[in-house]
């Protein structure tokens, strides 16, 4: 037996004879079981084998939701959803080759390339979503890299800085960064960066060609480096094997740091893209990612990102309950639509959730600890 020891605070003991006295008498056939009742008691691991992930990717799907959301009440405020809004500040034209991108200048999709958006555009969108509950406001832009774009690099620097200003979580996806871009980008404010994996090295190469597995580590790299936290996660239903999915989430959670956010996307295929005709994937493949990332990655927020349009408030609510606590509002994610902003609201009144406050590490914590969240 596993001594009840925990990162996870006061509330474990009892909670952890609870569950072993109602899980016992099958915590043996499931590897979700097994494994959640592990991380609950040793905290997070970084040793995970690629066959232990599968093991609990491939517990029957009740029983991965069940542990997951064990996992989840222990390492988290359960009610709390942070709401995220993420903004494409420079859409289109990108020279990237990423096969379910609208945004990529080799697919024809009728989506036209723009310039970044002035800092008035930009504000004002980000005032428009803190009133909305938003406490993360992510900036995108189609670029491989921000290298060569000093200009436009010195603007986002001053978004971020005063995004951050008005109390926000900040967060940029501009493709690959350098070293001296992530220090720059964390002297501004910047509280995380976004660069996915998107799925498993093996699978990787069928997805996109114009950059590899390792360039994208490499930018995961600099950014914790430069003490920026890390928002990675992937795509499901690219055309990948369930094996896949394991593959990127052991990448994931065999970082020497996991991730502080993961994104579990569901493919909205876009007409004009090569993954166009890729068939939409169903709620319990959703289930099965988030319960697996909650086990594996206990502290990270796993954000129930694109594609969540597509599912029922019902479904949505599983996917909370499996350990997702994180979701991107607002009308569009970058290009792509996103969930009405009232189906959300009275989304967060049914479940009985509450929005998440922003959160910038202990000492920038107190001088906003006097905001209040809305409740709604
Ligand atoms: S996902 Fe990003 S890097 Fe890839 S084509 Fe789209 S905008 Fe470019």
């Amino acid at each position: 037996m596993l001594s009840v020891r925990s990162i996870f605070g006061p509330r474990l003991r009892s909670s952890m004879l609870l569950l072993q006295s109602s899980t016992a008498s099958y915590s043996a056939s499931s590897a979700a079981a097994i494994q959640a009742e592990r991380t609950i008691s040793e905290g997070p691991r970084n040793d995970w084998t690629r066959d232990e992930i599968k093991s609990i990717y491939d517990s029957p799907v009740l029983d991965l939701l069940f542990h997951g959301a064990q996992v989840h009440r222990h390492a988290h405020n359960f009610r709390e959803v942070q709401q995220c809004t993420l903004l494409s500040i420079k859409t289109g034209g990108c020279s990237e080759d990423c096969s379910y991108c609208p945004q990529s200048s080799r697919y024809d999709t009728g989506l036209k390339a723009q310039k970044l958006m002035t800092k008035e555009a930009v504000m004002q969108a980000a005032r428009k979503a803190k009133e909305a509950g938003s406490t993360r406001f992510c900036m995108g832009a189609a670029w491989r890299d921000t290298i060569g774009r000093k200009t436009n690099f010195t603007h986002i620097l001053e978004y971020v800085k005063e995004i951050r200003d008005m109390g926000m979580e900040v967060c940029c996806t501009l493709g690959m960064l350098e070293e001296k871009q992530a220090v720059e980008l964390k002297k501004a404010g910047l509280t995380a960066y976004n660069h996915n994996l998107d799925t498993s090295r093996e699978y990787y190469p069928n997805v996109i060609t114009t950059r590899t597995y390792d360039e994208r580590l490499d930018t995961l790299q600099f950014v914790r480096d430069a003490g920026i936290n890390v928002c990675s996660g992937g795509i499901i239903g690219l055309g990948e094997a369930e094996e896949d999915r394991v593959g990127l989430l052991h990448t994931l959670a065999t970082l020497p740091t996991h991730p502080e956010s993961v994104p579990i996307n569901a493919l909205v295929a876009v007409k004009g893209t090569p993954l166009q005709d890729e068939k939409p994937v169903d709620v319990w493949e959703m289930i099965r990612m988030i319960g697996t990332a909650r086990i594996v990655m206990p502290k990270a927020m796993v954000r129930l990102s694109a594609g969540r349009v597509r599912f029922s408030m019902p479904e949505q609510a599983l996917c909370f309950l499996a350990g997702a606590n994180s979701i991107f509002t607002g009308e569009k994610l970058l290009t792509t639509p996103n969930n009405d902003f009232d189906a959300d609201q009275l989304m967060f009144k049914v479940l009985g959730l509450v929005p998440k406050a922003p959160s910038f590490g202990e000492n920038a914590e107190k001088v906003y600890e006097t905001e209040e969240a809305v409740s709604i």
